[in-house]
């Protein structure tokens, strides 16, 4: 069993092109890609290329993570149209949140009236 925790997440794979996704943005330091249960006509997870496993470890990430992760967040939104309608951006930390998978992610969710507060 490898002690790299990157080596069988499965963000940090679809990120290596290990498993396909739809990708609609990358660059050196973030991927985005549709989610595969989507949840509003624009649902699209953000990552990190740097494997992190949730929001609770951004402060001791290396400087340099977690601000490219929101400028291609923005990006993402603006690409599908969504700046001036509005999106927004989740990022579910822990069981009570629903975290399932242990890469940190930001969804950006739009294209219809979100409901605050979530439920
Ligand atoms: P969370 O529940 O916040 O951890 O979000 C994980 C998200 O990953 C869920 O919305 C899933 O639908 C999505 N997901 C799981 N596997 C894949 C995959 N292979 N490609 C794209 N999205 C995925």
């Amino acid at each position: 069993m490898s002690e790299d925790p990157a080596a069988a997440c499965l963000f940090c794979r679809i990120a290596r092109g290990e498993i396909p996704a739809a990708i609609v943005y990358q660059d050196e330091h973030t991927l985005a890609f549709r989610d595969v249960n989507p949840q509003a006509p624009t649902h699209v997870l953000v990552i990190p290329r740097t494997h992190i496993p949730n929001a609770n470890a951004v402060a001791a990430a290396p400087p340099g993570v977690w601000e490219p992760v929101m400028a291609t967040a923005a990006r993402v939104a603006a690409a599908e149209g969504r700046g001036e309608s509005g999106y927004r951006l989740t990022i579910n930390c822990g069981p009570d949140a629903g975290q399932s998978v242990d890469h940190l992610h930001v969804h950006v969710l739009g294209g219809r009236p979100l409901a605050w507060p979530p439920g």
